[in-house]
């Protein structure tokens, strides 16, 4: 970093008290300037260089991007937890396993149609009498060789699961219908998939549809680095129709020229562990999981620890239900004899005993008890309980979407929203994922993260679990506003309701030692009670509202007097009273 007379080079980002200091300006006066342009930044955090190429020029300079020497980056990124698990293993026991696929794609666009298609392509499936279980995921056969589907389609699951460092799938299927083109869900997908760096291969669908347009949708694929084949890219997009069950066979062959370009391998008598797609607690069996085996081999008997969960497998069945006593790499099994439902996404392995399952459970129970003891969290839900305690006034957001062009109807809504009682204040509204940068700030300024059509980065999600920051995603903007609505709603504090007792004449006014001013009183309506709220009134002003603080009758104290009877009424903070003042006595809930 340098400056050079009014240039100033400037790196991709920097923290803020560093760009002050290269400007030599105090650090609030950046900060300042930074908010007047909508940013909101502590001293350190940092800025990208678009924003501080903005605040610089108001101070005169021209920024310019700092020359950085290439630098050769390993890539780092999301190494899925059981490959973390299994790093020490022996690389020359590595063997081709079958790839796991899962398919992505715009809703509507033919997910579930494909994986019909393709389970109904697999003959074995046929010879079993066609009673195929669903347990989440399935094999297929071609050409000799195994294809491995997990068959939830949807982002959710696959999101879910690489939030928990878990990654099922080797290949993305990307469904795209020919007719509609690149969607939204589309672009999540790709962007899913490209953060995860799983290959994917394009499933153009629905080319049997007279308005199919193959060539537009190649074009929008190609505009999103996605260069299919035939225009001399990498990108596979395989014509299919999952309605007629065309194209199938080459989607497959497509897969596993994919998976022969990638090392999918692991190790078959090597460390057990895999991935759980799914597991319910079954009234008659109990706790039933599907696990997808990534390295090693699974056999009946073996102790499982999963998340929280652990057992010794009692029965362990294909997808076809079928019973087996082993599986390798990339086989989804059911299994049986778990103590506790696991969740889709947690990562199991094998160990040797019931004894150290039930230590390693132990530890994790314990440390979870401590992770949700030092959370604080600045959800939606208990943003309530802040606004009652007087901590928030408003609800802050910082809000991230695709495109420029959802962000600004989001803003619209929201800023709508947030005309009652409870603002809504947008600290920050950008295109694209939610990175730690969102989290740091959401964390420091107490606010809560909406996405719309984007997702949370691997490291953003863990720091937002650390910091106890709430990110919500959405792909519909009335879902969002629909949220948002309902905790403002519940955070706005309750509507006050005041119930009207009665009311009193004032006929003298006496000065007691112990009281103050004493107004000698009879009541005309109702009747007064001690300790209930009162208004006084001088024909139509109002001179006093407050607490009725004593209440006499002959000398006696009483919580109440009613209509027809004389008392004295004295009241906190207020000596001015006169005869004639008309009291009205009322409640407030
Ligand atoms: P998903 O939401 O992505 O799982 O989509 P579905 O598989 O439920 O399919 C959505 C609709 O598109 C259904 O009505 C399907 O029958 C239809 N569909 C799926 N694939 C094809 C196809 O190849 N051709 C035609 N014409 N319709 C299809």
């Amino acid at each position: 970093m340098s400056s050079n007379g009014n240039k100033l080079e400037l790196p991709a980002s920097i923290v803020v008290r560093d760009l002050a200091q290269m400007i030599e300006k105090s650090p609030i006066d950046l900060i300042k300037k930074l908010m007047t342009n909508g940013v909101m930044a502590t001293i350190n955090q940092t800025v990208d260089f678009d924003t501080a190429a903005i605040v610089v020029a108001e101070y005169g300079f021209e920024a310019v991007a700092e020359i950085v020497e290439e630098e050769v980056k390993e890539e780092v990124g999301e190494v899925p937890l059981w490959r973390q698990l299994i790093a020490d293993e022996d690389k020359s026991q590595l063997k081709q396993r079958p790839p796991v696929v899962t398919i992505l794609g715009h809703v509507d666009h033919g997910k579930t149609s494909l994986l019909d298609a393709i389970r109904s392509t697999d003959v074995a499936a046929g010879e079993a009498g066609g009673i195929t279980q669903h347990i989440g995921a399935y094999q297929v056969e071609m050409k000799g060789r195994l294809i491995t589907f997990l068959d939830t389609p949807g982002h959710a699951a696959f999101t879910q699961m690489r939030a928990r460092g878990a990654q099922g799938a080797d290949i993305v299927i990307l469904v795209v219908a020919a007719d509609d083109g690149v969607m939204p869900q589309t672009r999540e997908a790709i962007a899913h998939a490209k953060a995860a760096r799983v290959p994917i291969v394009v499933a153009l669908n629905k080319v049997d549809k007279p308005n199919a347009n193959p060539e537009r949708v190649k074009q929008q694929l190609a505009e999103l680095e996605l260069v299919p084949d035939d225009w001399g890219g990498n990108t596979m997009v395989v014509p299919v129709s999952a309605k007629q069950k065309k194209g199938i066979d080459d989607l497959l062959e497509g897969v596993l020229l994919v998976a022969d370009s990638n090392e999918i391998k692991a190790n078959p008598n090597g460390k057990v562990v895999g991935t759980v797609i799914e597991a319910e607690l079954d009234k008659s069996k109990g706790v039933i999981a599907t696990l997808l085996v990534q390295n090693g081999t699974l056999a009946s008997g073996d102790v499982v620890v999963a998340g929280t969960a652990y057992g010794k497998l009692r029965a362990i069945t294909d997808h076809k239900g079928k019973p087996v006593k082993k599986a390798g790499p990339s086989t989804p099994v059911a299994v049986m004899g778990m103590s506790d439902v696991p969740s889709a996404g947690d990562l199991f392995q094998v160990v040797d005993s019931d004894k150290e399952a039930r230590a390693i459970v132990a530890e994790r129970v314990e440390a979870a008890k401590v992770a949700a003891q030092s959370k604080k969290k600045v959800s939606l839900e208990d943003l309530f309980a802040n606004v009652q305690s007087g901590e928030a006034k408003d609800l802050n957001l910082i809000v991230k979407a695709d495109v420029q062009g959802s962000l600004d109807p989001i803003i619209t809504e929201l800023n709508k929203l947030g005309q009652g009682e409870i603002g809504v204040k947008v600290l920050h509204a950008e295109t694209g994922n939610i990175g730690n940068n969102d989290v740091m700030l959401a964390s420091a300024s107490k606010a809560i993260i909406i996405g719309f059509n984007v997702q949370a980065d691997i490291d953003a999600r863990r720091m937002a679990e650390k910091e106890g920051v709430d990110i919500r995603l959405y792909e519909i903007i009335y879902r969002m506003t629909e949220d948002i609505e309902k905790a403002l709603k519940g955070m706005l504090a309750p509507d006050l309701v005041e119930t009207n007792l009665g009311r009193a004449q004032v006929l003298q006014v006496f000065s007691a030692s112990k009281f103050g001013k004493v107004a000698g009183c009879k009541v005309i309506e109702g009747e007064l009670k001690r300790g209930a709220k009162v208004r006084v009134y001088r024909g139509a002003d109002i001179v006093f509202e407050g607490d009725l603080s004593s209440l006499r009758r002959e000398k006696e104290d009483v919580k109440e007097v009613r209509q027809g009877f004389e008392c004295g009424v004295g009241f906190k903070n207020f000596n001015d009273i006169l005869p004639g003042d008309i009291l009205q006595c009322y409640t407030v809930e």
